[in-house]
């Protein structure tokens, strides 16, 4: 357990002699430790990835579900796309580094011969309102990235990529980006990774360290000498020391029958609604993904996993907002099936990566110098050896590569890809501290 005093930088302007930052995590693990992934989903399965690639010792992957090849719809497709923005804020900077890391790492997975990649490679962009042609040269100026990662593309390049022309001047084209198959994405993540197919229902301290994962019925499934929770929603529950403000947002695709491998759109396009290329189905059928939807969802508001049929008048609605071309195109694809699910989202849209707390503890140390804008502060009392990567949001295709490797760095003690100030951003204790900076109650 780390024992200096931190100087806390969240809410105030940081100061240049801080020796280190609030956002340092408690002690890595051990070499050789054994460390439990709770959760294969992208977040997980990115998780184990990482610690692998950072020699983390032994990883055991405990789902659910089981393996993820095995339990999510072969037809699902996910587009990766950067959320790109004109500013140089946080929540930019941390997307403007993330999907080019996601893109790299899927890459590799392709060229060793496990490829997520589905249909033909690219994605365009083309929102609507504030975000005009203006806003997209802003955002390339900006940006300054090369032309084989995003350009501007006029509107007749643009319908020669989609084969539809977009509603606007200009699209923004990422060549990097695409649509992903998640089954197979995950698969090849996990790569020889066994997943153990069980309902964590309990993580408690073992006597002489490390932690204790049990299952409904009181048995053990592991003790690793390291946690990480990559359970979505679910973490408030495993952990609800730390009162994570993490919310459920429902989201629902359609799978469309395309009709037939050159059918707009031959690229990735999004804006108030995206669609993927066509894609091959094993029995020779083409199809593609229309998405998603986005409804907050409350306990009451009925089975979230049940496809709703006005979901897709909506979203068939949403693309025609921003690709009227597209959407008439569309009108001759019928829906065969929808798919939805849910996403843990935070209030700033960011997710939480990095070591779990006790925020009813952390209240009763910190509240006090905090509130008074204390330099120093008590160490922070880290239940050391828990972790989490969660609150994905929207985004989890473009950010858990590098939020992964992020945790994967905490908890091996290797170097951290991301610096303090960017780590501090997606801090799973920046929602605690801002309400203790402002005398508030920790839990949201
Ligand atoms: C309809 C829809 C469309 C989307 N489209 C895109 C897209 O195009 N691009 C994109 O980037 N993102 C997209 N997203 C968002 C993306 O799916 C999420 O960001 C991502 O799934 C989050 O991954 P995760 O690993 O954090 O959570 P999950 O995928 O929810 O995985 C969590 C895992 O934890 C397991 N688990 C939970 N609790 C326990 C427990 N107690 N014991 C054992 N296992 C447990 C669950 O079984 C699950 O497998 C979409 C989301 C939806 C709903």
């Amino acid at each position: 357990m780390p024992s200096d005093p931190r100087t806390w930088t969240l809410g105030r302007p940081a100061r240049a002699a801080a020796p280190t930052t609030w956002a340092t995590p408690p002690a890595p693990a051990g070499p050789g430790a054994h460390v439990a992934v709770v959760g294969a989903g992208i977040a997980g399965c990115c998780v184990a990835e990482a610690l692998t690639r950072r020699g983390g010792g032994r990883v055991s992957v405990i789902d659910a579900r089981g393996h993820p090849a095995d339990s999510l719809p072969p037809h699902l497709l996910g587009l990766l796309e950067p959320r790109l923005e004109k500013d140089a804020s946080t929540a930019a900077t941390l997307h403007a580094l993330a999907a080019p890391a996601a893109a790299a790492l899927y890459d590799r997975l392709a060229t060793e011969g496990r490829n997520p990649w589905r249909g033909r490679r690219g994605a365009v962009s083309a929102e609507r309102g504030r975000r005009d042609d203006a806003w997209r040269r802003v955002v390339v100026d900006r940006m300054g990235w090369p032309t084989d990662r995003l350009a501007l593309l006029d509107r007749d390049a643009a319908t020669a990529r989609i084969g539809v022309p977009p509603a606007g001047d200009s699209v923004l084209w990422h060549p990097g980006g695409g649509a992903l198959s998640p089954p197979a994405l995950l698969a090849a993540l996990l790569g020889e990774t066994a997943v153990i197919p069980a309902v964590v229902a309990s993580i408690t301290p073992g006597e002489g360290g490390g932690w204790i994962l049990r299952a409904p019925d009181g048995a053990v499934i592991v003790t690793a000498d390291a946690v990480v929770l990559a359970t979505a929603c679910e973490t408030v529950r495993l952990w609800p020391a730390a009162h994570l403000p993490l919310r459920p947002t429902r989201g629902q695709v359609s799978v469309l029958k395309a009709a037939g491998p050159e059918a707009p759109p031959r690229v990735a396009v999004s804006g108030a609604a995206y669609a993927s290329p066509p894609v091959q189905h094993t029995d020779g059928s083409w199809w593609r993904i229309l998405g998603a939807t986005q409804r907050p969802w409350r306990p009451g508001d009925g089975d979230p996993y049940t496809p709703r049929p006005e979901d897709d008048a909506r979203l068939r609605a949403a693309l025609a907002e921003g690709w009227p071309a597209l959407a008439d195109a569309l009108a001759t694809e019928p829906t065969a099936e929808a798919l939805a699910g849910l996403r843990a989202t935070t209030p700033d849209h960011l997710p939480l990566a990095g070591p779990l707390f006790d925020a009813d503890a952390l209240a009763a140390s910190h509240g006090d110098p905090l509130r008074k804008a204390a330099r120093t502060l008590p160490p922070i009392a880290w239940p050391g050896g828990l972790f989490t990567l969660c609150g994905m949001g929207s985004y989890g295709l473009s950010t858990a590569p590098l939020m992964a490797d992020l945790v994967a760095a905490q908890v091996t003690g290797t170097p951290w890809p991301l610096p303090d100030p960017l780590a501090e951003a997606i801090h799973p204790a920046r929602f605690a501290v801002r309400a203790l900076i402002r005398g508030r109650p920790v839990a949201p």
